[in-house]
Formats: C-alpha cells, structure tokens, sequence
C-alpha cells in the first residue's frame, strides 16, 4: 500500500438533503483513498471544496463570490474544486471564470473525485454518468440518522427545473444495495433511516441492470422496515403523481415509516400546473393531501410552492391559496419563480412582473403563519415519542416527533439517540418545547 500523508479538506455544501448526502460520498473516497481528514478552519486546508445547488439564482452567484473570498485567504499551495450542479451546468465556464479552480465535477460524477485531486484541471460533468451501483465508503455527519440514496437523476421535465440537466436520467439504485447500506448504518447506532431520490415513489422504474427484479417504492419501505435496528424510516421527495393507493396504504401501515409526508404541489392552478408539466390536478392533489389526512388524522405535509410563474394570474394565484386552506399543509417552503438557465419556463415570454411576485409571495406567507399558529397551538398538551439528535446552542436538546415536529427539550448529552416520550407545554410556530414524561 502506499502511505499518504495527511492532507486537510474544507468543504461547503449548498442546497438540498441529495448534495448532503454528495459531500458525505465525498469526504469518504478522499479519506479513505487518499488520507483527506476534515477541518472546519479554510485557511489550514490542503483542499478546499465547494459543492454546489443550481435549483434557486442566490447559491449561484454566491459560488464565485465565495471562491473569490477563499482564493484571497487560502493558505499557499491549497487547491479549490467546484463540484455538484453549478458544476454540471457551468462546466468549463468555472473555469473560466475563475481560473485559479483546480478541478470541476459535476453532481453525477462524484466517484470520480480521487481521479480529480491528481489531475490538474480535471473537468468531468457528464449527466450520462451511471454512479448508481458505485460502492462509495462511509462516511456520515450525524450519528443517529442515516442518509441512504435511492436513486439518482430525473426523468421528468418540469419547465421550471434545471435537475434533469444537471443530474441526468433516472436511475434506481439496485434494492439490495439499498438494504445493505441501510442495515450497515443501523447496526452503527442509526436508528433512523432517510431516504433520498428526486422522485423516491418512482423507485424501481429503471434499473442500469435490465434482469433487475420487478420492486417498488412500497416493496422497499417494506424490505427497510425488516431489519431490526432500523426504528425509523424517512423519504424525500416523493412525486405527488406517482402516490398511488398502494403508496399510501403502505406509508399509512408500516409503523417503522414516520407520518410526514412532503408533496411537492407547486402551484393549486392546474392551469399553472400544465405550464409546469408536473404530470397531476389540482384535484389530484387535493384527493391525495385529503385522503391522507383521513387514513392518518396525525399525519403531518409539507409542501413547495412556486408563486408568480410565468403566465399566473390572480386567480391561478387564488388556487393556490385554496389548496393551502383546505389542507394546512404543517411546513410550506415558498420561493418568488426565478427563471434557470437550460430551463423551458426561462424562455416563456409571459413572466410576471417581480413586485406582483413579491406581494403574492408576502400575501402567502401571512396565511400560512395563521395557519401554523392554529397547528402549533392544538399541539399543546399532546405527548409524543422523539428521537433526540442534537444538542443545541441554545442548551436545549432537539429532536423529531414521528410526525416531524421540531420539539425541545431541557436536558444534557446523555439523552442524544434516545426516544423519549415528550409533553408539549410550550408550542411556538417553529418549534414545539416540552417536558420529558415517564
Ligand atoms: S420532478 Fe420536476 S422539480 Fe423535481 S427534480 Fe424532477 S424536474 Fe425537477
């Protein structure tokens, strides 16, 4: 074997739970292959690493303005490297851009990183790239939960969504694969297990090894809650197209799978939704959201909301807030429409003016705090199991109920990783606090 002397990585992640989970793929091929540890500090760094999120405007120029920053303070001889979305869709722009970059790696081409740090100028942005049974080493941020990716890339095509061309086709990871890496990080102490994949209840659609046997998101629910240490399941994000009567049964019943489910509606116009091409109605939506609140009376639903698409008019906007009222959706991430580059709705020549948006986006986010102050406040007095992971600045102890609240609790590091039965006394919108009881 030969010894590699240590070197020291500094990496920042932009964006969602998938490029979490990258970074995670990352810091274990660069500690296991080439003798990489982690610091929080850029300036002792040997490596410094940016992994990025083209979904919203705002991560992007903050790539070069953050580059720029670490290039003035790095320490000398230190490398940057650029992976992740921005990186696919920018590819040798970064480098143009910003000169002084080492290597860029796009969001499928992440095995590729030892390959990288040896190669000056390394540039690999592939979107064909199958990384889907790639044996990628441990490494993980929080010891109570696991992330566990499901799939890779998108198959669908909504006209406001720059994934399908950063990550590439849809690709299901095989389900023995999945079970493994899942039981690994059980018997290691992760008694949670969260699921990820651009559209996870679509699993199973495509394999890169066609004699793959027939299974579903369902059937994968089913085969994770088998193994014994595993006391929690998580998924993100589902499709709301694809939550079929099997899904729901299957979520509703397995007691191992946690009563919260994100659906991603986008907008309540099916008018909007059509310009979308998210694939459902309105109606859809709201039969699945309504069915779900009847076979789970404590199930909570998150939501994404798009506001002033091109071409939303007041009423489309209406609809929106409609579905909003009618399902009281417990979290909703609401962003103003910014137009993507590579992306169809950017060449849509009816945008909406960004005052309109920003007094719509306003508008939404007063409803929804009435919405929240009513679902926080019938919380009060309620007892719920939760799984304590972190101990915060704060001095408090936070965790997750089944359903997903945010409780804490008073209490010292001793508690982390255990299910505790918890009374809320205190229910604020964005969190619940409450007292242990026996
Ligand atoms: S389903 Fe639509 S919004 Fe989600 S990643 Fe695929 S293209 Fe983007």
């Amino acid at each position: 074997m030969i010894f590699k002397e240590e070197k020291k990585l500094y990496i920042e992640t932009l964006g969602c739970a998938m490029n979490a989970r990258d970074s995670e793929h990352i810091i274990a091929e660069l500690g296991d292959k080439e003798n990489y540890v982690l610091t929080d500090t850029m300036q002792e760094a040997d490596l410094i690493l940016i992994n990025t999120c083209s979904v919203r405007e705002k991560p992007v120029s903050k790539l070069f303005s953050e580059i720029g920053k670490y290039n003035k303070r790095k320490k000398e001889g230190a490398k940057i490297g650029v992976c992740g979305c921005t990186a696919s869709h920018l590819g040798e722009e970064i480098f143009r851009r910003a000169p002084y970059v080492s290597f860029v790696i796009g969001a499928r081409n992440v095995s590729k990183i030892g390959a990288a740090v040896n190669t000056e100028r390394f540039i690999s942005v592939d979107t064909d790239y199958d990384e889907s049974t790639y044996a990628f080493g441990e490494f993980r941020h929080s010891l109570y939960k696991a992330y566990v990716n499901i799939s890779i890339g998108c198959d669908k095509k909504c006209t406001y969504c720059i994934v399908p061309q950063t990550r590439g086709d849809e690709i299901s990871i095989p389900l023995d694969l999945i079970v493994n890496e899942a039981r690994k990080a059980a018997k290691s102490g992760a008694k949670e297990i969260f699921l990820l994949g651009q559209n996870v209840n679509n699993y199973g659609k495509r394999f890169s090894n066609k004699s793959e046997a027939e299974v579903d998101f369902s059937d994968l629910l089913n085969k994770i809650s088998e193994i014994e240490e595993v006391e929690r399941i998580r998924f993100t994000s589902p499709h709301p197209l694809h939550m079929d009567d099997k899904f729901l049964q299957t979520f509703a019943t397995n007691p191992k799978v946690c009563k919260s489910m994100h659906m991603p509606l986008q907008s309540g116009s099916t008018h909007i939704l059509e310009q979308m091409k998210r694939g459902y109605t309105k109606e859809w939506f709201l039969n699945r959201a309504l069915k779900l609140r009847a076979m789970i009376p404590d199930v909570s639903i998150s939501t994404d909301v798009i506001v002033a698409f091109p071409g939303e008019s007041e009423e489309d906007f209406e609809e929106t807030l409609d579905v909003m009222r009618q399902v009281k959706f417990e979290q909703v991430f609401a962003f103003k429409y910014s137009p993507r580059p590579l992306t169809k709705a950017a060449e849509f020549t009816n945008q909406i003016d960004p005052e309109i948006g920003s007094a719509r986006l306003e508008r939404l986010q007063v409803m929804q705090d009435d919405i929240l102050d009513e679902i926080s406040q019938s919380k009060m007095g309620k007892i719920y199991p939760v799984y304590i992971e972190e101990l915060r600045n704060n001095g408090f102890l936070a965790g997750r109920s089944d359903n997903n609240a945010l409780v804490q609790i008073k209490g010292d590091e001793s508690l982390l990783g255990q299910t505790l039965n918890v009374e809320i006394t205190n229910p604020k919108r964005l969190a619940l606090y409450g007292e242990i009881v026996l």
